[in-house]
């Protein structure tokens, strides 16, 4: 008989798995918050449970946790690259910022991606498979387990695309800022999307309170298609449209992540179309120079480039930042520690 993955389930499914079997409904509350408040690495460690029935959850769940294969950790300013091990042998990356206004986990929603972004490291292998919920919380709780410091900040940035593993970013989504788990607040999670039209208008009927970032790039339709194939599938247009509606809905501003490449998508006129395309959506800009990829040709603009294009948007009343760049010293980019392991000789790590 297969196991149930028993971290992927609601406090409510828990409940009614219990009741179905015979057991308590108290009980799942106390299995839940050793799960998902007190981080638990195993049944064992459950000190209030009967052993009889930690013994009886350990024949009937599988309980899925993440292992450290590698940590790297920036001298510049504290930023930490987690390597993990998925529980069948693929391997995902996730990032630790530290912030002023506190700690932020950077999470992958996939192993692979399949969007093909020309710019982007996470492509070039394609999709392995969609992370189950209880992989993508445990991103989290094992970096907060290892640093011994809160996470009050999430941002699904990572590798993957997470509009494209819907159902299981939804019930994530819930169960972390849950009040009976780690309960982080829905407005400091961050969701980036290439543009996935239908399930960006989805998550906005959904009645959550967490901030879409839409990686935009360019401002026309044309343009856009040659540095994102997923613009082949949707028309700016429609996209920009869902992000209005994204925001009407739930109140909560939508950013715009704006990868700038020298000689691609920095010209004045590319800061002037971009300033018309985000003022009436009252979106944030969010200007992030290109972290060149190794298998990739594209260039950061230089400084001062930067700093003009910057200032055209807030000369046309656009609100923007500039991403600091981050653990430039060790793989910052997405996808490239990951990379690096998976272009080991084959079978180390990976298993495909
Ligand atoms: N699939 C999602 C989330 C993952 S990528 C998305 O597309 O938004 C997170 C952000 O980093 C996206 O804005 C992506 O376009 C950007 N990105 C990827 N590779 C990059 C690179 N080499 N330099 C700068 N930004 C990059």
């Amino acid at each position: 008989m297969e196991q149930i993955d028993i971290k992927s389930l609601t406090l409510e499914e828990l409940r009614g798995q219990f009741l179905s079997q015979g057991e308590k409904a108290f009980r799942a509350e106390q299995v839940y918050q050793w799960m998902h408040e007190k981080l638990a690495e195993d049944f064992t460690v459950m000190s209030n449970l009967p052993k009889t029935f930690r013994e009886w959850l350990e024949t009937e769940y599988e309980y899925v946790t993440l292992e450290i294969v590698e940590v790297q950790r920036s001298k510049l300013d504290g930023t930490c690259k987690y390597l993990f091990r998925l529980p069948d042998g693929h391997v995902i990356e996730s990032v630790l910022m530290r912030y002023h206004h506190g700690n932020s986990v950077c999470i992958s929603s996939q192993a692979g991606c399949r969007m093909g972004c020309r710019f982007c490291a996470s492509a070039i292998g394609g999709l392995v498979r969609n992370l189950r919920t209880s992989e993508m919380l445990e991103q989290v709780y094992r970096i907060q387990q290892d640093s011994k410091e809160r996470v009050s900040n999430v941002v699904v940035m990572g590798t993957g695309e997470p509009l494209d593993n819907y159902d299981n970013l939804v019930r994530f989504i819930r169960m972390l800022t849950h009040e009976k788990g780690l309960h982080i607040s829905q407005r400091n999670l961050t969701i980036s999307t290439c543009g996935i039209v239908p399930e960006i208008r989805r998550l906005a009927e959904e009645e959550l309170a967490v901030t879409l970032a839409l990686s935009l790039h360019a401002v026309t339709q044309e343009k856009r298609r040659e540095l994102m194939p997923i613009a082949n599938r949707y028309e700016l247009r429609e996209v920009l449209d869902a992000c209005g509606y994204y925001f009407r809905r739930t109140g909560r501003r939508v950013t715009l992540e704006y990868s700038l490449v020298a000689g691609v998508n920095d010209s004045d006129e590319d800061a002037a179309a971009l300033a018309e395309l985000a003022g009436p959506l009252h979106a944030h800009v969010n200007l992030i120079p290109v972290n060149p990829v190794t298998e990739r040709n594209f260039v950061q603009p230089r400084e001062k480039v930067v700093d003009k294009f910057k200032k055209n948007l807030e000369k046309n009343g656009i609100n923007a930042t500039l991403r600091r760049e981050m653990g430039r010293d060790i793989d910052g980019a997405c996808g490239q520690l990951r990379r690096k392991y998976v272009q080991q000789p084959a079978g180390k790590l990976m298993k495909s």
